[in-house]
């Protein structure tokens, strides 16, 4: 027994539970991370669906749906799609990322950033992140690009591995928007288009401007566990009309329009979002700017109940955005590294789920031979985050 160490830590873990508690109250049962929450007419609209038969690939909510995404996005067009994987995949694809290329992007998300790159034959190259965004960092960027780049007529390319760098992909983590300004402004430098991973980011704000509709083009998730769900699902957004069309086309087996003939012009995907799911998907945007207060709501309670706390603090977006709130990140202090598995456990015993952040990408086994920049920053905040119960209803009627 290292007695010492565990006294020591063992008063924080307490306190850290006590904290939690005062927010969310004593639960007799189990407190889930993030919660699909059902609130509005989304009985009516799947039954509709089920009465019509309207239940698969076309129907009347996959328009309303994307019509709806696209103005909630700031953006001229909505393409809506299985799921967010799918929609950064066809994203990358139509800002023409090819086999061979590299793809800038964060190792502190989630897997599927990564793999929509692998999917279409390129090559994930890691970046670091910000402390002030917990996202992908524009000065780790510009010294990255400034290492190994060359712009050449033909494109930009990284001189150690000789592969042509073919987009940048910020993601806006737990909902928190990255410094997207300073991002674009390295990037049009080099001449790279900028993909948003909004997966996570619905109803967040940077500037008074939505996310995904920042870049070029960007990707949103509805799965289960993101701030509005489809079951599962996800849209692609942007205001270029060539990008929307061909994301469109190639998201439902690039078949050319016609009355009865099967000609497609390239190899597809079927990635269309079922009707079923899209009369989900128009129930829940309807609800989203309920679910942004009660979030917000959920994270003034964490911060006033961590105030004065000296083993961790509340993450808080920068002054110029708004996070939608998607998940609430604690922070220890660097002093209390140690004691984050033993927060953790107590934590998931109280009954409050709480995990860590994902896996570093670069150190994940399947990745571990990426090209990557200095990581210092997330291999940093990777022994610090503890993401609490996040959902909604918690910060209703209050
Ligand atoms: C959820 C998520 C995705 C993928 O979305 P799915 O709908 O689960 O395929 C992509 N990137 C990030 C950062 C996510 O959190």
């Amino acid at each position: 027994m290292t007695e010492s160490i565990s006294a020591g830590s063992d008063a924080t873990v307490q306190e850290i539970v006590a904290r939690v508690r005062a927010v969310i109250g004593q639960e007799s049962g189990f407190v889930p991370l993030h919660e699909p929450e059902f609130h509005g007419e989304e009985w009516a609209l799947v039954k509709d669906c089920i009465d019509s038969g309207w239940v698969s690939s076309v129907g009347k909510y996959v328009d309303q749906f994307e019509t709806e995404i696209a103005r909630i996005s700031g953006a001229k067009y909505g393409v809506a799609v299985v799921n967010g994987t799918a929609a950064l995949e066809i994203c990358l694809k139509v800002v023409g990322v090819e086999r061979e290329d590299e793809v800038l992007m964060p190792s502190l998300t989630f897997v599927a950033t990564a793999n929509a790159a692998s999917h279409l034959g390129a090559v994930p190259h890691f970046i670091d992140c910000s402390y002030k965004t917990l996202g992908l960092s524009a000065e780790a960027l510009e010294l990255r690009l400034a290492q190994i780049a060359e712009l050449r007529p033909e494109g930009t390319f990284n001189l150690e591995t000789g592969r042509r760098i073919s987009a940048i992909v910020p993601m806006h983590a737990f909902g928190v928007p990255v410094d997207i300004d300073d991002i674009l402004a390295v990037a049009e430098r080099y001449n790279i288009p900028v993909i948003e991973d909004a997966a996570e980011s619905l109803g967040s704000t940077y500037k008074g401007k939505p996310c995904g509709g920042l870049g070029r083009i960007g990707a949103i998730s509805f799965n289960g566990n993101k701030i509005l769900t489809t079951g599962g699902g996800g849209a692609i957004v942007t205001n270029d009309e060539a990008l929307a069309k061909r994301a469109k086309h190639l998201t439902t087996t690039a078949k050319i329009p016609h009355k009865w003939a099967f000609e497609h012009d390239e190899i597809g995907y079927n990635y269309r979002m079922p009707n079923i799911n899209a009369a989900l998907g128009v129930a829940q945007l309807r609800q989203l700017n309920v679910r942004l207060e009660q979030k917000q709501n959920l994270f003034s309670k964490y911060v006033a109940a961590f105030a004065g706390c000296e083993a961790a603090r509340v993450f808080e977006a920068p002054d110029h955005t708004s996070s939608n709130n998607w998940l609430i990140a604690l922070i220890l202090d660097a002093s209390e590294i140690v004691s984050r598995d033993a927060v953790l456990t107590a934590l998931n015993d109280a009954g409050y789920m709480s995990r860590p952040i994902w896996n570093l990408l670069h150190r994940q086994k399947i990745y571990e031979a990426c090209p990557h920049g200095d990581l210092s920053v997330c291999e940093d905040l990777e022994k610090r985050i503890i993401n609490v119960p996040s959902s909604a209803k918690l910060g209703a009627n209050s």
